[in-house]
């Protein structure tokens, strides 16, 4: 029992009981309960937040085993899609030019047929982005090498029946140039040697000293020899199926109008005639009558690394002969 309470009266001057209602007390009796039972229930949620039971800690093991194989299978993933990335730019500047089959755009390789229902059970998970990421990049790998054997499939039939055309289409360098150390510069927008400013330049310059061999690039028929503007001492030869070579500034000229050439032989040699700054080749492929890139028809002169290699070197701005 409660000690009974008293206050002092100053009118009456004396102390006076305090008296307290049933009420009172019952209010009394429920705060202690509510504050007991909130303790109790403050301890208990520190404990789960604070404490995990041998079960959770299994999960939360297993889960970072996950996590961290999911990004080694990402990082695999980066290596196989460089590898592809590789086959594909080969098989559109390389392979696919070589029989004239246009080039599978960006937007079909890559087309990314996403079905976000597809991913759906891997929602509501503590690491759905890593899985959706992972499961998306795995589905488009998958489609972009489906697209990828399609085309060489399409390559197989075409290379069957291109066997003259690949006789005729420009397929080698040419000069000796084994080494690529005469590869001077590229097809594309170049700084112009003589006026200093950027100029489009059609074909590519191979540095060679005056009198080197050159070489007709693929079987055909020479349909002009002799002096043209810039271009000096040069020799168009018609292979075929749309194809044009063109080689300038040459100090020799040593084959014929209407001449029938085998590839590799010799029409000419090395020289510094025309709009030129330094003995060099400028040769030309052209398609249709439309310049092409001549860094794309050396396939039987240079293995894949050389290619690579070559690529390079005639991206090589500085060097430009004209
Ligand atoms: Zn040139």
């Amino acid at each position: 029992m409660a000690k009974p309470k008293y206050h002092f009266n100053p009118k009456t001057l004396t102390y006076e009981k305090i008296e307290h209602s049933v009420f009172y007390y019952v209010k009394r009796v429920l705060f202690h309960l509510f504050s007991g039972i909130s303790l109790g229930l403050l301890f208990f949620i520190a404990f789960i937040f604070l404490f995990e039971s041998p079960r959770e800690k299994q999960l939360s093991d297993q889960n970072k085993k996950l996590r961290s194989q999911y990004n080694l299978l990402n990082r695999k993933m980066d290596v196989v899609q460089d590898v592809l990335n590789d086959i594909q730019q080969r098989d559109n500047n390389m392979y696919r030019v070589i029989y004239q089959a246009e080039p599978i755009p960006e937007s079909v390789r890559n087309a990314n047929y996403v079905n976000n229902n597809q991913y759906k059970d891997l929602q509501n998970n503590s690491n759905t982005e890593l899985m959706v990421n992972t499961s998306k990049r795995m589905d488009q790998l998958s489609r972009q090498l489906y697209i990828q054997s399609l085309s060489f499939d399409e390559i197989v039939e075409l290379a069957k029946k291109n066997k003259e055309r690949l006789q005729c289409i420009p397929a080698i360098q040419p000069i000796l140039n084994k080494d690529l150390k005469r590869t001077a510069s590229g097809y594309g927008v170049r700084i112009d040697p003589i006026y200093q400013t950027p100029k489009f330049h059609a074909g590519m310059d191979f540095s060679a000293t005056t009198g080197s061999d050159i070489f007709v690039t693929g079987d055909g028929v020479v349909t002009f020899t002799g002096w043209k503007q810039g271009y000096g001492n040069t020799v168009i030869v018609k292979h075929g199926f749309g194809y044009e070579t063109l080689y300038a500034h040459l100090s020799k000229i040593k084959t014929h109008r209407g001449t029938k050439l085998k590839r590799g032989e010799t029409i000419g040699e090395v020289g510094s005639t025309g709009k030129s700054t330094g003995p060099h080749l400028h040769y030309e492929v052209r398609y249709r009558g439309k310049a092409q890139n001549p860094a794309n028809y050396y396939f039987m002169d240079l293995s894949p690394q050389e290619y690579d290699e070559m690529l390079q070197l005639s991206a090589n701005c500085g060097q430009v002969f004209d």
